[in-house]
């Protein structure tokens, strides 16, 4: 078993893939905002180039920190099948794995269906089949649909389909990331009306007694522990009691 997380930040980038700075960097910046975990979630996209990946565990491993870091990636969906761009020879060298909807995630970001229904259909059998792999933990930014090519948005969803995907969350024990720069993977959206729209789908888990992790995905040390928003999405729906709390270690 795990260490208890308390509060944490489960999902920051480093220098071993799109950010800016260290690991010891991110960490620094873990402990002055006051967090008792963070992970490090660097991009692995494909499960062949990821030869970078024992360094960062070994670096985390030899870091002394009065709080819990954890080694990780933050891996991709590669399709509607849920295919990963991590196996298990990466996964079991670390204490979390994050996954995403992405570029390179077929038949939702390249030759998805033009038809909005199918579409949704799609993203929700691709999360459906992730959240069978037990090499996951955690949904990085669920529903990040606002940069897709097709103009889709949340409210496509309907309530049943997203009942579906959140009993998948359930059976498979996975978490859903509140990300707290999901206004990012809306760029067209107020923010304002994304919360809403937002909140209408981690009401619908909630109630389905899915549990929730937070993450800022920061990609400089400056935005480690940055949790507000995903906060007040915290408070508005109670999620208080909802909140991973520790992780199974592989
Ligand atoms: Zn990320």
């Amino acid at each position: 078993m795990g260490k208890v997380l308390g509060r944490h930040d489960l999902h920051t980038h480093t220098l071993y893939s799109d950010g800016q700075n260290t690991i010891s960097d991110n960490i620094r910046a873990a402990v002055s905002n006051g967090l008792d975990t963070v992970a490090i979630t660097d991009h692995c996209f494909d499960s062949d180039d990821a030869e970078w990946l024992p360094s960062l565990v070994a670096e985390i491993k030899d870091i002394k920190a009065p709080i819990n870091i954890l080694a990780g990636v933050e891996g991709t969906i590669l399709d509607t099948r849920g295919t990963l761009s991590v196996d298990e020879a990466i996964a079991g060298k670390l204490d979390i794995v994050l996954v995403d909807l992405g570029k390179l995630t077929q038949g939702v970001y390249t030759n998805a269906p033009c038809d909005p229904g199918k579409l949704c259909r799609n993203i929700a059998d691709a999360y459906i089949y992730a959240c069978g792999n037990p090499l996951v933990n955690i949904i990085a930014h669920p529903f990040n649909v606002g940069r897709l090519q097709a103009n889709i948005c949340i409210d496509d969803f309907p309530d049943n389909l997203l009942m579906q995907v959140a009993d998948a969350f359930v059976a498979g024990g996975k978490a859903f990331e509140i990300m707290n720069m999901m206004s990012w993977w809306f760029p067209s959206m107020p923010v304002k009306e994304l919360t809403r729209s937002y909140l209408r789908v981690v009401r619908i888990f909630a109630e389905r007694g899915v549990i929730f992790a937070l993450g800022s995905d920061a990609h400089s040390a400056c935005g480690v522990g940055n949790l507000g928003w995903a906060n007040q999405i915290v408070e508005k729906v109670n999620l208080h009691n909802q909140l991973i709390e520790r992780i199974t270690y592989k």
